[in-house]
């Protein structure tokens, strides 16, 4: 499941010719067709997917940060490339408890984000080259520090590179 995220997502960064990071998240949904709509949802809601008579659309919280967007544009896009958002569905994002079936998917969507927001090797450079810090790493690749810990962990690049802990 995530090794094939990761690999759908180098293949996108791929074809869009992004080699570092901030990730244009944004040509990354429109080479896959969707139009992003900032939208005044609710505040509990990050956003929804829909897809319907061929248009791909991505809503996105308006009064949300700019981090937070971006891993929802990821999270919806995720969906769609782990086959999850099928015509005439629309995926709701709620901060609510999902039923078991959509748990998995839900983790489905957010290892996609991950993968395509924070790149394996996009981090590996930026860690072992560059001896970029907790601060940079935020500012470069434009993730909340919440997201940005989950992946140093699970790639675990945070025991490898253990001056990110004093950063
Ligand atoms: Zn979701």
């Amino acid at each position: 499941m995530s090794s094939s995220n990761r690999i759908q997502a180098q293949t996108l960064l791929k074809s869009a010719r992004i080699l570092e990071a901030p990730v244009d998240v944004e040509k990354i949904a429109k080479i896959l067709g969707f139009t992003i709509i900032p939208f005044p949802f609710p505040e509990k809601r990050k956003g929804m997917v829909l897809i319907e008579n061929g248009v791909k659309a991505i809503g996105v919280n308006e009064k949300h940060p700019v981090t937070l967007q971006r891993y929802t544009i990821g999270h919806e896009l995720g969906h769609f490339i782990n086959g999850h958002a099928h015509f005439e569905n629309a995926f709701i994002e709620d901060e609510t408890i999902f039923y078991d079936h959509h748990f998995q998917q839900e983790r489905e969507a957010d290892s996609f984000a991950a993968e395509l927001l924070m790149p394996k090797d996009f981090l590996e450079n930026d860690l072992a080259l560059n001896r970029i810090d907790e601060s940079q790493l935020l500012g470069k690749y434009l993730v909340s520090k919440q997201a940005l810990w989950v992946r140093l962990n699970t790639l675990r690049l945070a025991e490898k590179y253990s001056y990110l802990r004093s950063s």
